[in-house]
């Protein structure tokens, strides 16, 4: 799925990925530290949640930060992600869905905190998107944020600005690689890729 030509291509976009993550992790760092809202040590782990991710920039920034790990620890995680890929699929032939650990949590840290994609930076605090159409959507945080949240005011923290960002810059990259695939995969089915 992930090209030699998309690797090259992707040098292109990775300056300008890397800002827009920092971006986003400075602003939720900054409604974070509004609620007094830490992201530590947590039992219903939020990577164990079953997230799905759109674009084949925020792919090839797993694949590069995968790449770096040691041949023994790839082996580890892609036995892992197959494990969790194939456990998911039978419990969806059931027509449930069960929580299982992101293949990259280690001991309740991601081995690729660096290179995670966006949902991973933005879970957590209530949010709110701006669509198009004028539609605004709310979305609330996780068990722990929303027992914190109740005795704060609220910041509406917006995460259209950077879905835009990240929408426009896989445009630009979808237009210069010439892909128009889908894409819906967890970091698992993105894992199983990688070798
Ligand atoms: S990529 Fe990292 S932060 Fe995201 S779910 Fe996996 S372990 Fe958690």
């Amino acid at each position: 799925m992930i090209t030699p030509a998309m690797i090259d291509s992707f040098a292109l976009f990775s300056d300008r990925l890397k800002l827009a993550f920092q971006r986003m992790d400075a602003a939720y760092q900054k409604a974070a530290a509004h609620y007094d809202f830490h992201c530590s040590g947590c039992e219903d782990n939020c990577c164990r949640t079953r997230f799905h991710h759109h674009t084949l920039l925020e792919f090839i920034y797993i694949f590069k930060g995968f790449e770096e790990l040691s041949a023994a620890k790839r082996k580890d995680i892609r036995q892992k992600a197959e494990a969790v890929c194939s456990e998911s699929l039978e419990s969806e032939k059931h027509g449930e869905t069960i929580r299982l650990m992101c293949p990259l949590n280690e001991k309740g840290l991601c081995l690729l905190y660096d290179y995670r994609p966006m949902i991973c930076r933005l879970h957590g605090i209530s949010h709110e998107i701006h669509r198009p159409d004028g539609q605004v959507l709310y979305g609330p945080g996780c068990d722990v944020f929303m027992n914190i949240a109740e005795k704060q005011k609220n910041v509406n923290f917006d995460r259209t600005p950077f879905y835009k960002e990240i929408a426009m810059l896989e445009k630009a990259f979808r237009e210069k690689t010439g892909n128009s695939q889908g894409v819906k995969m967890t970091v698992s089915q993105m894992l199983i890729h990688f070798f």
